[in-house]
């Protein structure tokens, strides 16, 4: 490999390149644009598109596209050669600002939830200058928002922009109250942790539910899964290291600090970490990763699969959501310092984060909520449904300090003997970790352990930003108006702590104990994503998007749309999925296994030896009995499906159909199946097993 430092962001048009190569005026009024949100000046695009596209063309890009991120989750980009064909029959290479700040893709095909029909085609997309560019398959990409012809936001990216600058406004408010002077924007900080599974090509292009779903729908537990704890941290084998190198090499010249990478607690599963950024930087990175991910996989004959549940039996993926707020003088407002109880500004935002979160349950819980999800939440290996927050020992004891009227001290850590003289003694934090908490305080930030390992993280953090905003808001006209700042500081904390400490739990989120205490806390526990998207219309939550100017209700109503039809959809497939598979895979395969077993019967006794045939009948019997049931199951099935997908009515309706008739329905044929698997002759399965999936590398 090369040397890191060489490499790195070598493929981003990023701030020392644009330092080096734009004219100084063009590169101030460019960062102006960047650091202050200011409108940008069209003669300063052309300038820097003419010299974008230089650099581009030395690189080898051919092409430009605006790169985006529609309602799908994923990212889409239409690729557009830079050539411009001249009167002699030649060609010229150009770009201009116009191209680099607004594109027109047709909107008509992306989700846009009802707030457009197909003939207003009619989409915009606009560079979102404080992403920078970079080159992507020898094109050009220009991260962009894109909305529709009448302004409503046809993506994820437009809501997170609008949520960062909503925090950063009531942020400020509360930090000028507090007597700072010196700050002057406050942004989001993201690291996400982003869990995935490695299998082999060949043993996926063999299994339908794979390729067209993310996820096995069949399959029996393997002798073996991840009860010794032997995969977590264990040492990388040969194939996934070396994916995981060309993976962190291609990562790199994409300017992404990809910096973790290790085992996971399943077979055959991986965790890559970055280094946090701000949060559309840090969405823009993930949306790449993940893209890059399945792409690397491919060159080396592996295949990515970043669905939240492949396996059943196993744990499935999530993505964890590290995020903080930072000023721009340098300081972590979660950052609680060595006496956090006399910390105001700390306690302050710490308290406004924990009221949001209590207060806005619902909206979080559907930011972190898709079909694959549902396998994870509430299952005992992903945090709960519930929303609950983890502060550890130390805050802990300072809430409730608070709460009897003012904090005076903070536990410390000490030190740590090991009982070895030649070992170090270590500084021990003041707190442990959690990893049973959805929404845990890890030191300086917290950490949404909810969130899907597939999906965008642009969704978690503008409610994120928007709900503490909001909260934030409500902080800032108390001191505003308040004669005695500290006093008001004291009040309000008391206050919060006293309305919201049922949100704090530091105890295991995976405990039954905890379901039936947070249900009497008032905490609620949302099973499944149908249900978790009704906090989309809900009136407090239109309202708290509206006020911050996010999203409004059109464009709240359209993602509680989008959400619902994504999920008819996904469980449409995996039936249709399962059917196919069972009726043209499995049936045939049990019926010939059958077929063999009652042929061997009828041979052995046609020789006349008395043998005992009991344990070829018995087998025999069974496995038609269950044949039997399968057949029975797929009918049951295809009724359940055509049933939900003819329904009339709206779309809440139908997905609850599918939830909970269809989504039932293939567990029941799933059960039936998996047992045929565990008896028939292993060279009939049409398929292969878990074993060979996730033992194989
Ligand atoms: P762990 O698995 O122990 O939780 P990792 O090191 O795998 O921790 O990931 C922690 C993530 O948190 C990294 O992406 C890191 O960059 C990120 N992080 C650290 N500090 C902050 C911060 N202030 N704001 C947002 N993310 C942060
Ligand atoms: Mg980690």
């Amino acid at each position: 490999m090369s040397n890191l430092g060489e490499i790195f962001g070598s493929n981003v048009f990023n701030d020392a390149v644009m330092k080096e190569r734009l004219p100084k005026a063009t590169y101030k009024a460019l960062q102006k644009t960047i650091a202050d949100g200011l409108p940008l000046d069209p003669a300063v695009a052309d300038v820097v598109a003419s010299i974008m596209k230089d650099w581009a063309l030395e690189k080898g890009a051919t092409h430009f596209t605006h790169w985006f991120q529609p309602m799908t989750g994923i990212t889409a980009e239409k690729h557009d050669a830079f050539i411009a064909p001249t009167a002699d029959g030649k060609a010229i290479m150009e770009f201009s600002g116009k191209e680099l700040i607004k594109g027109e893709p047709d909107a008509s095909s992306f989700p846009s939830g009802g707030i457009r029909a197909t003939f207003e085609a009619r989409g915009y997309t606009a560079w979102d200058c404080t992403s920078p560019a970079f080159i992507k398959d020898d094109s050009l990409c220009i991260p962009t928002a894109f909305c529709s012809y009448t302004g409503e936001a046809l993506d994820k990216k437009t809501p997170l922009l609008r949520s960062m600058e909503a925090l950063s406004k009531q942020a400020l408010r509360v930090l000028k109250a507090l007597g700072n002077t010196t700050t002057s924007k406050v942004i989001t900080t993201v690291g996400p942790e982003q869990e995935y599974f490695i299998v082999d090509k060949k043993t996926f292009e063999q299994r339908k539910d794979l390729i067209f779903t993310g996820r096995t729908l069949f399959g029996a537990k393997p002798p073996k899964g991840q009860e010794l704890e032997d995969h977590y941290f264990g040492s990388i084998k040969e194939r996934i290291s070396a994916y995981m190198k060309e993976l962190d090499e291609e990562l790199w010249k994409l300017g992404i600090a990809a910096k973790t990478k290790h085992n996971e607690v399943a077979p055959a599963q991986h965790e890559l970490a970055p280094i946090f950024c701000t949060t559309n930087i840090a969405t823009d990175h993930n949306q790449l990763t993940m893209d890059i991910m399945k792409k690397v996989a491919l060159r080396q004959d592996l295949v990515c699969l970043l669905h939240e549940k492949p396996f059943a039996g196993i744990n499935g993926s999530g993505k964890h959501n590290n995020w903080s707020m930072a000023t721009d003088d340098g300081m972590n407002l979660l950052e609680p310092g060595s006496t956090p109880h006399d910390n105001k500004q700390f306690l302050v935002f710490l308290c406004s984060v924990i009221k949001a979160v209590d207060e806005y349950a619902g909206l979080l819980r559907v930011s972190a909520a898709n079909p694959g999800n549902d396998h994870r939440l509430g299952a005992n290996e992903a945090p709960p449904a519930i929303i609950s927050i983890f502060l550890g020992e130390q805050l802990q004891d300072i809430l409730e300090q608070i709460e009897k009227g003012g904090a005076t001290s903070s536990k410390t850590g000490g030190h740590m003997e090991i009982g070895v003289t030649t070992l170090p003694s270590l500084p021990k934090d003041a707190t442990d970790r959690n990893r049973t908490s959805p929404f845990a305080f890890t030191g300086n930030k917290f950490e949404f352990r909810m969130c899907p390992s597939s999906a965008s993280i642009a969704e978690p953090n503008f409610i994120l930003n928007t709900i503490v905003a909001e909260v934030l808001s409500e902080v800032a006209s108390r001191l505003e108006a308040a004669k005695d700042v500290c006093a008001e500081v004291k009040a309000i904390l008391t206050e919060y702590v006293t309305k919201h400490k049922n949100v704090v739990f530091n105890g295991n989120g995976y405990s039954d104990e905890w379901v039936a205490e947070a249900e009497k806390r008032g905490l609620p526990n949302i099973k499944t994503t149908v249900e978790a998207t009704k906090a989309l219309i809900e009136e407090k939550n239109l309202a708290v998007m509206e006020k911050h100017a996010v999203l409004s209700r059109v464009e709240m109503e359209s993602r509680y749309e989008i959400a619902l039809e994504t999920y008819v959809k996904t469980i449409n497939i995996e039936a249709l999925t399962m059917i196919e598979m069972a009726k043209r895979q499995i049936l045939p395969a049990v019926i010939k296994f059958a077929t063999t077993l009652a042929a061997s019967i009828n041979t052995i006794k046609a020789t006349g030896v008395a043998a005992d045939l009991t344990a070829q009948t018995e087998l025999l019997t069974e496995v038609s009995s269950l044949t039997a049931s399968l057949k029975k199951n797929i009918a049951v099935l295809e009724e359940s499906v055509d049933k939900a997908s003819n329904a009339h009515g709206d779309t809440y309706e139908q997905a609850s159909l599918f939830r909970f008739d269809v989504f039932e329905k293939m567990a029941e044929l799933r059960t039936v199946a998996d047992t045929l698997e565990t008896l028939v002759d292993k060279d009939v399965w049409p398929m292969p097993t878990y074993g060979d999936l996730l033992f194989n590398l």
